[in-house]
C-alpha cells in the first residue's frame, strides 16, 4: 500500500478551504480523510473515523479548544469540513473521570458541546479521540490488520509485525468504555505510533496530518507484507453441476426466498432488492468445498453486522434447466436461517434480560456457488453496500485463511453491537417508502408519461429500470430518475427477454411492471395499407404482450405476487375517426390487461389499466395541439381544457394513476380513466 500523500494537492486544499474561512488544521483533516476514504482496502461504507485537535471561535469571538471528529452520516472518501464538526474539547476529557456513562447520556453529552448545533452526531467514537492527547488522528478497519487480528493467535501476530511500535487492546465494544482502555494502553507506552483494536481496526496519530497519514499507510503496509508470508492455497474446490444456471436465473428465486412473509393473510410481504457481483476471487471462495464453515464464522469487523447480519446464505450450487430443484434448495436454506437467527435472538436477548426487539432474520448476503454472491437490502444502495462487504470480507478471509485460521468475535459481542442503540440508529432517518424493497419496470420512460412515470415511482422508494429504445435518452432519463437505464425494443422479443435479464441481474427481480411504449398510426379504416396496421399492433398490442409475459415469468419466480400496468386508451372504449390503426390494438390491449388479471389473480399478480386522453407527450406533440385547436377555431388552453373538468391532464397526472393502482392491493382487471372528464370514454 502506498502513500497518496502529495504536497501540491494539499496546498491546493488548503488554499481553495481557507477561501471560505476553514482553518488549515480542518483542511488538511478534511484532504488526509478523502484520502484514507476513497481506498476500499482501508475504509467501506462508514468503517473508520478522524479526527484533528484544533481551536475555533464562538459568536461572542471566544476561542475554544474543539476536537473536529467525523460526524455519523457523512462518507469519508467525499467528506466536506462540516463532516467534521467541532465539539468542545475540554468537557469531553473529564468524562473520562466518570467510572460509567450510558451511551445515550454519551452521545447527548457530545451534542450539547458542539459549537453548532445543526452538526450531525459526533462518530460513536469521538471519546477515544478525545481521550489521546495526539493533534491528529485516524482510525479505519484496514482489511490486512483485519486479516491479523482475526486469528486465535492474533495478539501474538501483532506483536511480531509491530515489535512494539503499536499498542494492542483487547476488544471491548466501542463507546466510553473502549475510549478509557485505549487512553490506558496508550499510556503504558507513550512512544506507540498508533493502536491495534483487537478483532475491530487500527488507530495511528501524529502531530501532523501527513504523519498521521503516512503511519498508517505504513503499518497497514506491514500487515500486508505478514499477510503474504507463508501462504498455502486455500479452498479445494467442490464438484459443481457441468452446466451451471445464470445469476439472472437464480436472482428471482433467492429474492422471493428471502422477502419476509406478511404479518397477516393477504398483507404484503416486505421485499428487498439484490446486488451481484462476480470474478475470480469471488468464485474461488463461494466453490470452495467447505464454503458451509469457513463462510459461517462471522462478520471480519463487528460494524459490518448491521450492514450484513452475522452470516451469509449459502445455497447449493444451481444446475441449469433445474431451478425447481434450486428453487426448494432456496426456500429450505432460507427458513432454516431465519430459524437460526432467532433460536440466536432468543439465546442472546435472554442473557441482557430481555430487553432487544428482534429485527428480521432474513440474509443481508448470499453466496451461489458457481454463479457469485448477491447483496441484499432495503435500497438499490443497501443492497450494493452490502455487497460491497461481502467482497471487502471475501478478501480478508482468503487471506487470513492462507496464513491460519479465519477466527472473528463470537455471538455475544456480535450481538451486543448488532443491537446497541447506537448502530441501530445509524440506519434510522431511511424511512421506509410505499415501494422500498420494489423493483418497478418502465417502457418508454425517455419522456413524456413514461418519464413522470418512473420519477414518481422512484419518489415512492422503488428501485427502477428506465427501458427506451435509444440507449442515450434511457441514459439520461435513468439519470434524472436515479433508475438503472436499459436499453430495449419493446417489439423485438429477444431484446425484452435480454433486458429482463439485466434488470433481475441489477436488482434481482420486479414487482411492478408499467407497459408504457405506444405510438399512434392513423388511417381510415377501409383504406389503410395492411402493413400500418400490423406496425401498430406490433407496437400498441404484441410489445405490451411480450413485456407482460416476461415480467410475469419473473414474478412467478419470486412468488411474492406483483403489478402489471398497461397504458391503454381512451381510443380502446371511445374511438375517434380514422383512428382505427391505434384504437384497435389498443382495445386487444384492454382485453390483455384483463386476461392476466384472470390468469394470474391466484399468483398474487394484479393486472390493471390507464385510459388517458390529450396528454401533452410524443404522442400529442405540442405542434399537434397547435394544429388541432386551430381547427376546431379553439384556444389551446380550450382545447386541452375540453372536458368536464376544464383542466389541462398532465403526464404527472397519469404517473399518479399508475402509482394509485399499483398501490391498490384489492384492485385488479381496472381501468382507470385519466382524461378531466369525458363522458363517451366511461366504462360505466
Ligand atoms: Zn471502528
Amino acid at each position: 500500500m502506498k502513500s497518496r500523500w502529495n504536497d501540491a494537492d494539499a496546498r491546493k486544499a488548503v488554499e481553495s478551504y481557507g477561501k471560505t474561512g476553514i482553518s488549515e488544521d480542518l483542511a488538511l483533516r478534511t484532504y488526509t480523510t478523502r484520502l484514507l476514504g476513497s481506498d476500499p482496502l482501508l475504509v467501506l461504507h462508514g468503517g473508520g473515523n478522524t479526527s484533528v485537535k484544533t481551536t475555533a471561535k464562538d459568536l461572542l469571538g471566544e476561542t475554544h479548544e474543539v476536537l473536529c471528529v467525523k460526524g455519523s452520516g457523512w462518507d469519508m472518501g467525499t467528506i466536506e469540513p462540516p463532516g467534521l464538526p467541532a465539539v468542545k474539547l475540554n468537557p469531553l476529557k473529564k468524562l473520562r473521570a466518570l467510572a460509567k456513562l450510558g451511551d445515550e447520556d454519551m452521545v447527548n453529552f457530545q451534542r450539547v458541546n458542539l459549537l453548532d448545533s445543526s452538526s450531525p452526531n459526533p462518530s460513536v467514537e469521538t471519546l477515544l479521540h478525545a481521550f489521546l492527547p495526539h493533534k491528529f488522528i485516524d482510525h479505519t478497519h484496514a482489511a490486512a490488520v483485519l486479516g491479523l487480528v482475526d486469528q486465535p493467535n492474533g495478539e501474538e501476530l501483532i506483536a511480531e509485525v509491530y515489535d512494539g511500535s503499536m499498542g494492542l487492546v483487547p476488544y471491548v465494544i466501542p463507546g466510553f468504555g473502549l475510549a478509557k482502555l485505549a487512553a490506558e494502553v496508550f499510556e503504558k507506552k507513550p512512544d506507540v505510533e498508533g493502536l491495534i483494536l483487537h478483532k475491530h481496526g487500527i488507530f495511528t496519530f501524529a502531530d501532523t496530518a501527513q504523519e498521521a497519514y503516512e503511519r498508517m499507510i505504513a503499518h497497514v503496509s506491514r500487515a500486508e507484507a505478514r499477510l503474504a508470508k507463508g501462504r498455502r492455497n486455500v479452498f479445494a474446490s467442490a464438484a459443481l453441476p457441468k452446466a451451471v444456471a445464470t445469476a439472472a436465473e437464480v436472482a428471482p428465486i433467492i429474492r422471493g426466498a428471502a422477502a419476509v412473509k406478511p404479518a397477516e393473510a393477504g398483507g404484503e410481504p416486505k421485499r428487498f432488492v439484490l446486488d451481484f457481483r462476480t470474478g475470480p476471487e469471488i468464485l474461488n471462495f463461494v466453490n470452495g468445498a467447505d464454503l458451509a464453515d469457513y463462510a459461517q464464522r462471522g462478520v471480519v469487523t463487528p460494524d459490518h453486522i448491521i450492514r450484513t447480519k452475522n452470516f451469509p446464505l449459502v445455497v447449493p450450487a444451481p444446475e441449469a434447466g433445474k431451478l425447481e430443484d434450486f428453487a426448494a434448495a432456496v426456500r429450505a436454506a432460507v427458513e432454516a436461517y431465519a430459524q437460526r437467527y432467532d433460536a440466536m435472538f432468543a439465546r442472546q436477548n435472554a442473557r441482557v434480560g430481555n430487553s432487544k426487539t428482534k429485527l428480521d432474520p432474513m440474509p443481508r448476503v448470499a453466496m451461489v456457488p458457481g454463479v457469485g454472491v448477491f447483496g441484499i437490502g432495503n435500497t438499490a444502495k443497501d443492497a450494493a453496500i452490502a455487497g460491497d462487504l461481502a467482497e471487502n470480507s471475501i478478501r480478508i478471509i482468503t487471506d487470513a485463511e492462507a496464513i491460519g485460521r479465519y477466527t472473528p468475535l463470537g455471538e455475544a459481542d456480535l450481538f451486543d453491537v448488532e443491537y446497541w442503540s447506537l448502530e441501530q440508529a445509524k440506519l434510522k432517518g431511511a424511512v421506509a417508502k410505499a415501494f422500498t424493497g420494489q423493483v418497478a419496470v418502465v417502457t418508454g420512460a425517455a419522456s413524456g408519461i413514461g418519464l413522470a412515470t418512473a420519477k414518481a415511482f422512484a419518489a415512492e422508494g422503488a428501485a427502477v429500470a428506465v427501458l427506451d429504445l435509444n440507449a442515450d435518452t434511457a441514459g439520461r432519463a435513468a439519470k434524472t430518475v436515479g433508475g438503472f437505464a436499459v436499453a430495449c425494443d419493446v417489439t423485438n422479443r429477444a431484446s425484452v427477454r435480454a433486458a429482463f435479464a439485466r434488470i433481475v441481474e441489477r436488482f434481482g427481480g420486479v414487482d411492478i411492471c408499467v407497459s408504457n411504449a405506444g405510438a399512434a398510426w392513423q388511417g381510415r379504416i377501409g383504406e389503410v395499407a395492411d402493413d400500418v396496421l400490423r406496425k401498430s399492433f406490433e407496437l400498441n398490442f404484441f410489445a405490451h404482450q411480450g413485456i407482460a409475459q416476461e415480467a410475469v415469468a419473473v414474478m412467478m419466480k419470486q412468488g411474492t405476487g406483483g403489478s402489471l400496468l398497461f397504458n391503454v386508451s381512451k381510443q380502446a372504449v371511445n374511438p375517434g375517426p380514422d383512428f382505427g390503426p391505434y384504437g384497435l390494438p389498443k382495445a386487444a390491449t384492454l382485453a390483455l390487461m384483463r386476461q392476466y388479471a384472470i390468469d394470474y389473480g391466484a399468483a398474487g399478480i394484479r393486472s390493471n389499466g390507464v385510459n388517458a386522453d390529450r396528454i401533452r407527450t410524443g404522442l400529442l406533440t405540442d405542434e399537434m395541439v397547435a394544429k388541432r385547436s386551430k381547427a376546431r377555431g379553439v384556444s389551446e388552453a380550450d382545447y386541452m381544457g375540453g372536458n368536464l373538468l376544464k383542466r389541462e391532464v398532465t403526464a404527472g397526472d397519469v404517473a399518479g394513476a399508475f402509482v394509485a393502482l399499483a398501490k391498490a392491493r384489492a384492485t385488479t382487471g381496472h381501468i382507470e380513466t385519466v382524461d378531466g372528464g369525458n363522458i363517451a370514454a366511461a366504462l360505466r
